[in-house]
């Protein structure tokens, strides 16, 4: 027996050779409209008492975490430099190694607040390579769970509304509150 005949992963019993995840909530990401400018540069000069407003979750010197308003997966947070770049090579490095301290900050507030068995991490740069908002670049924080259900899956939520995502940062900010 083969080691994968032991262990099939669930997406290569489907047969499709790929795993599908489901998020409903996007839609309204393809329904809504279209903002103008960068929103991570418009979240960042924000009042910081609009930040649970604009899902900006942590404001560093060089760099921030916010939560995902239309993610693939519930939770995902992301780390963008202050700075308007998009382009990984323009950001100096002090920029860079205060993303890398949130990125690590942002898998300890994801698994204090809702423990994921896994993470993806990654940076999409260029329209080619799937980056959403080419211009601000931002490192993806994904959580991830077993079996590619996700948060919202675990606690038996069938529905993913706006609402869901506030208390999404409700619940991250209180991860963070407590010291993550
Ligand atoms: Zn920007």
């Amino acid at each position: 027996m083969t080691r994968q005949a032991k262990t099939p992963r669930p997406s290569a019993k489907k047969g499709t050779g790929y795993t599908l995840i489901d998020a409903p909530w996007r839609f309204k990401y393809f329904d809504s409209p279209k903002e103008t400018g960068c929103f991570i540069c418009r979240a960042i000069a924000s009042d910081p008492r609009l930040d649970a407003k604009n899902l900006l979750l942590v404001r560093g010197e060089r760099a921030v975490i916010m939560l995902n308003r239309y993610p693939y997966t519930m939770g995902a947070l992301m780390v963008a430099p202050v700075a308007h770049r998009g382009d990984f090579r323009a950001l100096d490095e002090k920029t860079l190694s205060e993303m890398n301290r949130l990125v690590k900050r942002s898998l300890n507030i994801l698994q204090a607040a809702v423990h994921p068995k896994g993470f993806n991490l990654g940076i999409n740069q260029g329209e080619a390579a799937g980056a959403g908002l080419q211009d601000h670049l931002h490192t993806h924080v994904v959580p991830r769970w077993d079996a590619d259900t996700n948060f919202m899956t675990t606690i038996g939520g069938s529905r993913v509304l706006a609402e869901d995502i506030d208390s999404m940062y409700r619940r991250l900010r209180r991860a963070i509150k407590n010291g993550a």
